[in-house]
């Protein structure tokens, strides 16, 4: 039996490159509500530039919005809703909105706690050894994300 242990992510840095691994699942708890909300992040396999966020609910994941991330010439990044989605006025997209636009710009806010659950954010598997699940990324994926990210993980 695997059991899957939520680890904290502690810095809005790590936050983002996790986000932004490829196949990200990590849980929001709010020290305000005392809620766990959990959201997955995957890269479009055609255009890397974007990441389709998608949220969990009692009835599954439901889609949530896309992230455009920054190119070369236009270093911007924001989140949109996007026609199968949730509507913004949804709580879901409305959370996920405020917690992007804090880690993006640098800062966690102080009443949120985030989490991934012991998988690696760029693969999707389970991570095993105690490094890798400290990281959130697994000894094959960190080579591909050192490369790609000058190893900011
Ligand atoms: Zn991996």
């Amino acid at each position: 039996m695997t059991i899957r242990l939520p680890v904290r992510i502690d810095s809005a840095a790590k936050a983002k490159a996790y986000f932004l691994g490829g196949k990200a699942t990590f849980t929001l708890y709010s020290l305000k509500t005392k809620k766990y909300l959990t959201y997955r992040i995957v890269v479009c396999k055609s255009d890397a530039r974007f990441h389709f966020v998608w949220a969990h609910t009692h009835a599954g994941y439901r889609y949530v919005g896309a992230i455009k991330e920054s190119t070369k010439f236009k270093p911007i990044s924001y989140f949109v809703p996007t026609k199968k989605s949730l509507t913004q006025n949804h709580f879901l997209f409305k959370v996920f909105k405020w917690v992007w636009g804090h880690v993006y710009n640098d800062s966690l806010p102080f009443n949120l706690l985030i989490y991934h659950d012991g998988t690696c954010c760029r693969c999707g598997r389970l991570l095993t050894d105690p490094k890798s699940i400290k990281r959130g990324i697994g000894p094959e994926c960190i080579k591909y994300f050192e490369f790609k990210k000058g190893g900011t993980i």
